[in-house]
């Protein structure tokens, strides 16, 4: 994704190893891997559709790239070898958990911190090191877009503060807290800086090879959501973005940082504010259980969103709940079921605004700043009638996000590292 600004031209890159990449040939090496995914050389795939990216970039705007972002999926970890930034392991993937390393990292990390899950970085750290005999001297963690930015600036080491989260670092502190740092494996943390930081010119071998300035410059990245987050471009307190995906995904930026583990909500900085974040169960998988895409479409043209629903539901796909409502007994509750399928989807769509008009409310009681305005990304935003009725139920401006791309976040730090060069 190319993103134009201020005369610049800037390059985000969304690597993930949920989804597939925006440009034509890395979508087909990411089919490819999807079809042979238990012999996939995860390292060897995401290198070169890296480059793969890069070939795609037209030839007439690489000379006037003047800086570049990836993204990538939050902790995806990479073990490797500091010198030559070779991997010393296969990289332990973002929903890969370490039961083994869980009860070791909850006797050292405060209680319900971000790392006592056990696909944290820090349990998949813990548990490579618990694991391995050799090699630990030499190691050094990375997560993926530290990595794949490091093959472009050639600095090893370096992280941001949104990635690193999941390791254990105190973003409001500004540096690994002590409880980590008396570890011996802290020794393996890279050093962290905020997200859009220049770290160095692209290498001279990929300029030359592949036509890019000498001045091109690479930054630090961010995770795939919170670029997802950047690309809706909300960018004062108050503004928020719910993702109408096969979950519901709220995103507030605050001014205050809030986090609650019994909900899973937590914060992420940004520069001097914090994105305080939520996930409720429920959403589009639900709809997905009921009607097909092309039913939803019509039978929300026949709703009028502005009556109210007397349909009182609470639509999850299975049992469990965690926000706004934590309760893993939680039933889903889609009963009773009119005639009328239509009548049936507005109850729905009206039950799941209502869960959404919860979520934000239980965020300013846990102390995050008033929502003001809700941006839309996800499959749901396109649902013109629901964003109607979510208007009404939330009481607030609500809109589609013009863009949601992940890639047009990271392009957005891309620029930030550009001007900081700049002034
Ligand atoms: P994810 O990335 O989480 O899989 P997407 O952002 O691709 O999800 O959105 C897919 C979801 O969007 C599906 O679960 C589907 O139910 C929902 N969806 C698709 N079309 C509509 C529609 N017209 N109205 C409401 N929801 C829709």
């Amino acid at each position: 994704i190319l993103g134009w600004t201020l005369g610049l031209l800037v390059l985000g890159l969304h690597s993930s190893t949920r989804e597939g990449q925006f440009m034509p040939k890395g979508r087909e090496i990411i089919r490819y891997i999807r079809k042979r995914k238990e012999t996939v050389d995860w390292v060897h795939s995401w290198k070169q559709t890296l480059f793969l990216l890069l070939e795609d970039v037209p030839f007439h705007l690489r000379q006037i790239i003047a800086s570049i972002s990836i993204d990538g999926t939050s902790a995806t970890t990479m073990i490797i070898d500091s010198t030559t930034g070779e991997p010393l392991w296969r990289p332990f993937l973002y929903n890969e958990s370490c039961p083994d390393a869980l009860p070791i990292v909850k006797s050292i990390a405060p209680e319900n911190h971000t790392v006592c899950s056990g696909s944290s970085t820090l349990c998949k750290l813990v548990s490579w090191w618990n694991t391995v005999d050799s090699n630990k001297e030499s190691a050094a963690l990375l997560h993926q877009a530290d990595w794949l930015l490091w093959l472009l600036h050639g600095n090893l080491g370096v992280t941001d503060y949104n990635n690193a989260l999941k390791v254990g670092y105190d973003p409001e502190l500004d540096s690994y807290p002590p409880w980590l740092l008396s570890q011996s494996y802290s020794q393996l943390l890279p050093s962290v800086k905020a997200p859009g930081t220049p770290i160095g010119i692209l290498k001279e071998d990929i300029r030359t090879q592949y036509g890019f300035a000498k001045d091109c410059i690479v930054c630090t990245g961010t995770t795939d959501s919170i670029a997802a987050f950047l690309a809706a471009r909300a960018t004062k307190p108050g503004k928020a973005v719910t993702s109408l995906g096969s979950t519901l995904a709220i995103k507030l930026l605050s001014t205050g940082r809030v986090d609650d583990a019994r909900y899973g909500v937590y914060s992420h900085r940004l520069d001097d504010k914090w994105l305080v974040g939520g996930a409720s169960n429920t959403g589009g998988a639900v709809l997905r259980q009921i009607f097909t895409d092309e039913q939803l479409e019509n039978l929300s043209e026949q709703i009028n969103p502005m009556k109210t629903s007397p349909l009182d539901y609470y639509p999850l796909p299975t049992v469990g709940e965690r926000f706004p409502m934590a309760d893993p007994e939680m039933a889903p509750r889609l009963h009773p079921r009119p005639e009328s399928d239509v009548e049936y989807l507005h109850g729905i769509l009206e039950s799941i605004a209502r869960i959404e008009a919860k979520a934000y409310s239980l965020l300013k009681d846990l102390g995050a700043t008033q929502v003001e305005e809700v941006f839309t990304a996800g499959g749901g935003a396109k649902n013109e009638k629901w964003t109607k009725i979510r208007e009404r139920v939330l009481g607030l401006p609500v809109s589609r996000a013009l863009q949601t791309e992940a890639a047009y976040g990271a392009a957005l730090l891309a620029l930030k590292g550009a001007q900081q060069c700049a002034q």
